[in-house]
């Protein structure tokens, strides 16, 4: 398959809210004969405080599982798609899907079997519309007992099915276990599924379609009117994404990123935009810009530990990585100095299991001074032109200090695409518009 020139196209939610919205989709997968592979999300908001059918799923099966009467809102579901499928003026009658839905959300199917139904449903009115055949995802998608993705055993099993078929539609979010019960990924898994469907066809691109013309080199809601980002390197963005840079779910970037296939992010909305380019490699930067975007996080804590001669001291790393490991906390970051070392952690630990990492880092390091410091934000600044220019950890820092904010913590890792910043909360805006400003204006 891979000799020929295939595309896998993935519909979010908004660009499949209503009959208008599909009418786009369509005309955007009939416009380029390679899109062969089409993965809806369901029905999402038509308007800000439209619910998306997943929500009402979920709300629905709540109110079934707990012995209520969900006829009424199971009624708004069916209403939806009806509507849709009224206003596409197709051939398709869904009344035999909803009742067997309605029967398994009274044998209490479970809520992930729920969930998924917005995509299944919304899987076929597309494939109807398409011409295209239809692919059950939980015959193709694979999750081990234990409920993670058997990424193997479904690019197997799912490889091979698309052999035999030209064109197809498989609903996105959701698989089965082994034990034939549906399993969803975490939410606006969709993505993940496209990315797995673009591995298994070893296409030549995966198309992430949506409602904005790719990433931004900044959060607009902080940033006023940030430029977009035209290419981007998949290490780029998990740093991003990391610090909360939505439009991608994290998780969709492995499949695709595995098998070097490039994302692109489009609009439905505005489809001559050329989008963000998500790449293994490019050699191509802006040696004006040099970064390609800044993102950040609120809500972190640092734990600092300090002691003379900590770094003479073998095996003191460990017992402070131990004692937070014990609790089941995961750590952010590590900096370190001879004699001090800080943790920063996610702010949303538990008093107790503040107090019990600090006593077991007490008994297990003897430290001189220990504790949590709240408050903290985190700013990434990433690009791969940091490679190859030089000066710009100086300029960041001068934006920084110009901007009378204090850097309280610098972490910056040795693959050199990004610099990260632990300042004050209260700094988080103006730093990152310190930056961008340094950068891009
Ligand atoms: N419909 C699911 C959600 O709302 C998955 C998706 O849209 O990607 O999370």
């Amino acid at each position: 398959m891979s000799s020929q020139c295939v595309k896998v196209v993935k519909f979010g939610g908004t660009s499949l809210a209503d009959a208008k919205q599909l009418l786009k989709a369509k005309a955007i997968i009939e416009a380029e004969p390679e899109r062969r592979y089409v993965v809806p999300s369901a029905p999402g908001k038509r308007f800000a405080n439209d619910i998306k059918v997943t929500d009402m799923l979920y709300e629905c099966y709540r109110l079934a599982s707990e012995g209520e009467n969900f006829s009424q809102e199971f009624g708004l579901i069916k209403e939806r798609y009806n509507s849709i499928i009224a206003d596409l003026g197709i051939d398709l009658d869904l009344s035999e899907d909803f009742e067997k839905i309605e029967g398994a959300f009274m044998y209490h199917a479970g809520s992930d079997y729920a969930a998924s139904r917005g995509e299944y449903l919304n899987g076929k009115i597309m494939a109807k519309l398409l011409g295209y055949d239809f692919l059950d995802a939980a015959k193709v998608i694979k999750f081990y007992d234990n409920g993670t993705f058997d990424a193997e055993k479904t690019n197997i099993i799912l490889s091979d099915r698309l052999t035999r078929h030209e064109r197809a539609v498989i609903p996105g979010f959701y698989g089965s276990m082994p034990n034939g019960t549906i399993k969803t990924f975490a939410r606006g898994g969709s993505d993940i599924t496209g990315s797995i469907v673009a591995r298994a066809v070893s296409a030549t691109i995966y198309e992430n379609w949506t409602d904005v013309s790719g990433f931004l080199m900044a959060d607009p809601r902080l940033v006023k009117e940030p430029c977009p980002i035209d290419t981007i390197t998949y290490r780029e963005l998990r740093e991003l994404s990391y610090m909360g840079a939505g439009v991608l779910h994290e998780d969709s970037i492995f499949p695709v990123r595995f098998a070097g296939i490039p994302i692109n992010i489009r609009n439905t909305n505005d489809p001559a935009a050329r989008g963000t380019m998500i790449v293994p490699t490019t050699e191509e930067f802006d040696t004006e810009k040099v970064i390609t975007g800044i993102a950040g996080k609120k809500g972190f804590s640092v734990l600092n530990i300090e002691k003379d001669k900590m770094n003479a001291e073998i095996g003191f790393g460990r017992k402070v990585l131990e004692a937070i490991e014990d609790e089941g906390v995961t750590f952010e970051h590590l900096p370190s100095g001879i004699d001090t070392m800080s943790v920063v952690l996610s702010a949303d630990l538990t008093k107790k299991q503040r107090k019990k990492i600090v006593s077991s880092i007490s008994a297990s390091c003897e430290p001189d001074d220990i504790g949590f410091e709240d408050g903290f934000a985190l700013i990434a600044v990433v690009g791969r032109g940091m490679q190859r220019a030089k000066g710009t950890a100086a300029r960041v820092f001068k934006a920084v200090a110009d901007a009378d904010i204090n850097v309280r913590m610098i972490d910056q890792g040795s693959s050199e695409v990004s610099i990260i910043l632990g300042i004050n909360e209260k700094d988080f805006e103006k730093c990152i518009n310190a930056i961008y400003d340094e950068f891009v204006k």
